[in-house]
Formats: structure tokens, C-alpha cells, sequence
């Protein structure tokens, strides 16, 4: 049984991190998504609204889970007996940190894995934060998100402005 966590802010779940979980799926047994609190981030979504919506995505997906998590993300990956996880890749930007986040957590949990998955090419450059920015100008992003996830930040963004 081979387990991976997809770890993630998930500010919220675009179609660049459901490509990157379905990948996922056909090389290992169970993905566990997991939100991170990302407080440190001023996150749109409380916690629960991100996992709440992630949840709804992928409650059709075979051996896919999601939980939230908080402190080290190697402990949690332990904790689940994870034997690696998952990180996207889009540009060559995301590259350094993501190869120095990887090298950090082996250097503290030498035996999981980093594993790292590209979108498809039309995802490359879709991020969370251009999402959130294109839909508070009033910008369509149904191409870019779930149903699920246009409805919540249609909502959202309507209470923010009350
Ligand atoms: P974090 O705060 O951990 O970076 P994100 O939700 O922004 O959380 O991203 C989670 C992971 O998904 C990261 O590895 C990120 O590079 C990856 N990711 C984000 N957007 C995409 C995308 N469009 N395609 C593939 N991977 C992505």
C-alpha cells in the first residue's frame, strides 16, 4: 500500500493541483490531500472553507482523501505512513524552492520521498493568487477552478464586500 500526501495551501483548489492529484492517483495506492493552515500566508479561506471545497472536488476520485494539517509536514507524512509527497511543478520559478523544500525534508525524514508532477501544458500558469485576483476584478475563471470552487468565491468575495 503506498501512500502520498499532497501537501498545499489550496487558497483555493484550481484545476493545475486537480490535474496534478488525478497524475497522482495512477502512481499510488491512496493520495492524501492535505491543506495547510498557512496562517503565515493571510490565507482568503478560512481552513475549513478550503477543506471543505477541496473535499466536495474530490469526493468522486478513487483513493483520494483530505485532511488539514499543522506543524511539520514530514512528521504528518510519517504519521500517515506516507512513503513520499507530492509537490507541482509549473515553471522554472518554482523550481529553488521547491528543490530546497525537498532536500530540507529528506535532510529531516530521510526516507519519504519528494515527488515532483507537472500539470498539463494549459495549467502551467495558473496559480491560486491569480485566480483569486482575476475573480476580485470581476474576471471569469470558470476555465481556471471547479464549479464548486467559482461558487466560493463568488460567495466569498460578495460577503467580503458587505
Ligand atoms: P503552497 O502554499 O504549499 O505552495 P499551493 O496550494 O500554492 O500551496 O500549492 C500546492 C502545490 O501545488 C505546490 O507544489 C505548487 O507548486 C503546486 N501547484 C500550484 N498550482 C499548480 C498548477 N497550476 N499546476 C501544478 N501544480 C501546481
Amino acid at each position: 500500500m503506498r501512500t502520498v500526501i499532497y501537501p498545499g495551501s489550496f487558497d483555493p483548489l484550481t484545476n493545475g493541483h486537480l490535474d496534478v492529484i488525478k497524475r497522482a492517483t495512477k502512481l499510488f495506492d491512496r493520495v492524501i490531500v492535505a491543506v495547510a493552515e498557512s496562517n503565515g500566508k493571510k490565507p482568503f479561506f478560512t481552513l475549513a472553507e478550503r477543506k471543505r471545497t477541496l473535499a466536495k472536488v474530490v469526493k468522486d476520485i478513487p483513493n483520494v482523501t483530505t485532511t488539514s494539517f499543522s506543524g511539520l509536514l514530514v512528521d504528518f507524512a510519517a504519521k500517515k505512513k506516507a512513503c513520499a509527497i507530492i509537490r507541482g511543478l509549473r515553471v522554472v520559478s518554482d523550481f529553488e524552492f521547491e528543490f530546497q523544500m525537498a532536500l530540507m525534508n529528506r535532510r529531516l525524514k530521510e526516507r519519504i520521498e519528494t515527488v515532483f508532477m507537472m500539470p498539463r501544458g494549459k495549467y502551467i500558469y495558473l496559480s491560486s493568487s491569480l485566480v483569486k485576483e482575476v475573480a476580485r476584478l470581476g474576471g471569469e475563471v470558470s476555465a481556471f477552478v471547479p464549479d464548486s470552487v467559482e461558487q466560493a468565491l463568488r460567495k466569498k468575495l460578495s460577503a467580503k464586500r458587505r
